[in-house]
């Protein structure tokens, strides 16, 4: 290939000169500006008073282009130019070299990804404003976030209703359901019963068979319940063996009826458990909301109280509380 410079007439060097984005500066040896390019006159125009090299430059490397100037070589370096007064400054990759008639050709690229100076500002300002639509995006996927955690809380709410070892609702759950039947009762005055429904003797089944039968005897017997009742009644496990139905719309026969079926269901339902046969019974007390006279814990100590009785007459049997 043949030498650029070489094939270059002067009038090409300054079409060359001209279309450049460098800034080429012909200074004498002791700094003074002798000629330039047009990229260099537009700069030049922000310090219109400048006559050397060295005004373009902080204190610092002021001293540093004195030296390399004197030097009278080849040099090329890293420098920061000053861009306005306020000491903004851009980085430019330089050459200084020596030509002819003692002079030297001042050349100055800069170099786009340097320190702070108006373009880096905005390209820094850019990348805030991107920052801040990515935040404002980090939020939102935040907002969605929380949603999705406040749906998977109410999911943990509803399990949280719900006994993990017989999937019937748990007490806390019951008792406010209790609650809720016995405003609606006394608000439209209908009738509303309930049972507490109590496991016979389980703590032999537990001595005798171990708590893991134990628990799976227990599961049995709430499932025959919650398939034994009918809508809209519910059934809710009270506590370790004991159980709590809720009967709206219904009075102390209507629940006595029930009683007397689920206490047959589990008497003539043999469970088997592990190549176990058991035989279980349940005892119940069966209570009628008294309206203008029970509170809901009234109510459920009189059910309470009618299943003690249900035991003492000997289980397996259901005793409504008087009215
Ligand atoms: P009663 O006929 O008078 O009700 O006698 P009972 O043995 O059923 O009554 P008691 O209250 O003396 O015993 C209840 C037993 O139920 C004691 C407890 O160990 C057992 N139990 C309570 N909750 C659970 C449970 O979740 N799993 C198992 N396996 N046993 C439980
Ligand atoms: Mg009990
Ligand atoms: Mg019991």
């Amino acid at each position: 290939m043949e030498n650029l410079a070489q094939l270059l007439s002067t009038q090409d060097m300054g079409i060359l000169l001209e279309h450049t984005h460098a800034m080429v500066v012909l200074v004498e040896n002791d700094g003074i500006l002798v000629s330039w390019n047009p990229a260099f006159d537009s700069y030049k125009k922000i310090f219109p008073s400048a006559k050397k090299l060295e005004d373009f430059f902080s204190q610092y490397d002021k001293e540093v282009i004195l030296s390399k100037l004197s030097e009278k070589t080849k040099h090329s370096w890293v420098t920061d130019i000053l861009l306005n007064e306020e000491d903004e400054t851009l980085s430019f990759g330089c050459v200084l070299v020596p030509v002819s008639n003692e002079r030297m050709l001042f050349i100055a690229e800069q170099i786009t990804s340097g320190p702070v100076g108006p373009e880096n500002v905005e390209r820094l300002n850019r990348q805030i404003k991107l920052f801040r639509i990515e935040s404002e995006f980090t939020k939102k996927l935040a907002r969605n976030k929380q949603i999705e955690l406040e749906s998977v809380m109410v999911q943990a709410s509803e399990v949280a209703q719900i006994d993990a070892l017989t999937f019937l609702v748990n007490r806390r759950m019951i008792v406010r359901e209790l609650q809720s039947e016995v405003i609606r009762a006394q608000r439209y005055d209908s009738p509303f019963s309930i049972s507490v429904v109590d496991i016979d003797h389980f703590k032999n089944v537990n001595d005798t068979y171990g708590h893991q039968i134990g628990d799976e005897t227990l599961r049995q017997v709430a499932h025959q319940l919650r398939d034994h009742i009918r809508h809209p009644d519910m059934a809710g496990r009270y506590g370790g063996e004991e159980f709590l139905i809720l009967l709206p719309n219904s009075d102390a026969k209507a629940a006595s009826e029930q009683a007397s079926r689920l206490c047959k269901q589990v008497r003539e339902n043999v469970i088997e458990v592990e190549y176990h046969t058991l035989n279980i019974t349940i005892s119940i007390g069966v209570a009628q909301f008294r309206n203008g006279e029970d509170t809901w814990e009234t109510l459920l100590n009189r059910a309470d109280n009618a299943m003690y009785e249900a035991k003492n007459n000997g289980r397996d049997r259901w005793v409504a509380a008087a009215d």
